[in-house]
């Protein structure tokens, strides 16, 4: 009860806390780095007599010194409003309503002021109580994520300690961590990818929470965790990502058997290879960007380890049949406890884990048929960066590289399974 009361005070004193207002000098975001869109879109709101800033991630990646990856609004115009004030809106999601504010392309997410319950202890549902600009900030995860921009004064608005834990490097959850984590254990994976991505400290207490928390991780929805799963690993940041998932033991509650491996076996090799994997993302070496390769990065040292194990036991190696039924058998194993994976995602991880065999076996001038099979480019990929990590490789990867321009000089391969863009 006391405990309850002064949670209670501590929010309404926050809530009629003045601000830090940060101007121009102060935190050195140049106007020219902000999108124009989001700018139009937030003086077309105030023209309306609504206050509107930006928010959240945009700001804090320009605090930072990274490029933003988007621009989010944040405003007291309520979804309906926005939908009137702009043509190009359409609203969206059912558990958090929000507008999304189209330009060609490029979409500024735009959403309403929320009161939200900082405290409350139970799961969030749905999260569509308008509420004062204060009551937004406090109902955000991290106070690094906390921070308003003024784009007309040039000033940051800091409601929530934002700015100076940027300065330290600090993660830190606003509010009371534990509770935080229980109403949305999601932020718990968001918290190590923010610490990953920005390489930050995590604040004791959150670091705490985490700790007692992280079985909770399993009440959030699969679908939820999966999608952060997999962006995490197209980010460019997934080797440090699962080397902390691993480290904090929210890999022992989502992937069980994978965390399993790591342990008996080791994680250095699925972590070497992801960082493989971050480094042809950043200096954009990849051709492709599919979701399933990706994942048959994340999967493929932990499916050699069990083709081993198994033709260890049969004193055998493995036929190609063999091999195809076992990645389709240890990609159901592993999701299997929590997710739900999508058929085609599930399907073309594992000709992609297979395929890595039939590439090794097949002599190139047998193969005249693998440059139709549609995986093919893929395949290539994951061999690409196999080959990135382990120098042994190249050779059978320049060979394959040239059976694949030879066949796509001889249009035999349909276009659509070749890359997009080719930026090697
Ligand atoms: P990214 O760069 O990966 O997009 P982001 O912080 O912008 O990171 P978004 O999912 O785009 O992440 O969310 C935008 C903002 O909404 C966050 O910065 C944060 O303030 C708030 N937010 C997002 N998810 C949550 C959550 N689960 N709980 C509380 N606040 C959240
Ligand atoms: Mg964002």
């Amino acid at each position: 009860m006391t405990l309850l009361i002064t949670f209670d005070i501590i929010h309404i004193l926050l809530k009629t806390l003045n601000p830090n207002i940060y101007p121009l000098d102060d935190h050195g975001i140049s106007a020219d780095k902000i999108d124009p869109h989001a700018c139009q879109v937030i003086e077309r709101l105030k023209a309306a007599g609504h206050k509107a800033y930006l928010v959240g991630g945009g700001v804090r990646d320009l605090l930072l010194g990274f490029p933003p990856k988007d621009f989010d609004v944040s405003t007291s115009a309520e979804p309906e409003e926005i939908r009137l004030l702009f043509r190009n809106a359409i609203l969206i999601g059912r558990r958090f309503r929000l507008a999304h504010i189209r330009f060609g392309k490029k979409i500024i997410e735009v959403s309403t002021f929320r009161a939200g319950e900082s405290e409350a202890d139970t799961l969030i549902v749905r999260d569509n109580i308008w509420g004062t600009e204060e009551e937004d900030v406090l109902r955000r995860d991290f106070t690094i994520n906390g921070l308003f921009y003024d784009p007309a004064t040039q000033t940051v608005i800091d409601y929530v300690g934002g700015v100076s834990d940027i300065e330290k490097k600090v993660l830190r959850s606003i509010g009371t961590p534990s509770t935080r984590f229980r109403q949305d254990p999601v932020r718990m994976i968001r918290l190590l990818k923010f610490g990953a991505r920005f390489h930050l400290e995590i604040d004791e207490k959150t670091f705490e929470a985490l700790f007692e928390s992280k079985h909770l991780i399993k009440q959030s929805s699969p679908a939820r965790v999966l999608e952060e799963l997999l962006r995490m690993l197209e980010s460019g940041a997934a080797g440090p990502f699962f080397s902390l998932l691993y480290e904090h033991g929210l890999l022992d509650e989502l992937l069980p058997e994978l965390a399993q491996f790591f342990r008996t076996t080791s994680p250095e090799p699925s972590l070497r290879l992801l960082k493989s994997f971050d480094t042809l993302i950043q200096e954009k070496l990849l051709d492709a960007t599919e979701r399933a390769l990706a994942l048959s990065i994340l999967l493929l040292p932990f499916f050699e380890s069990y083709v081993q194990l198994i033709e260890e036991q049969k004193n055998k190696p493995l036929h190609l049949g063999q091999i195809t039924s076992a990645a389709n058998h240890l990609i159901h194993y592993t999701f299997a406890p929590f997710f739900k994976l999508p058929n085609r995602l599930r399907a073309i991880t594992g000709m992609l884990l297979s395929n890595q065999y039939r590439f090794m076996r097949k002599a190139v001038k047998a193969a005249v048929k693998i440059p139709r099979d549609p995986m093919f480019f893929l395949t290539l990929e994951l061999l690409k960066v196999r080959a990135y990590q382990d120098p042994s490789l190249e050779p059978v990867f320049a060979v394959w590289q040239e059976a694949f321009d030879r066949a796509v000089s001889k249009d035999l391969v349909p276009p659509k399974h070749r890359p997009s863009r080719r930026r090697r």
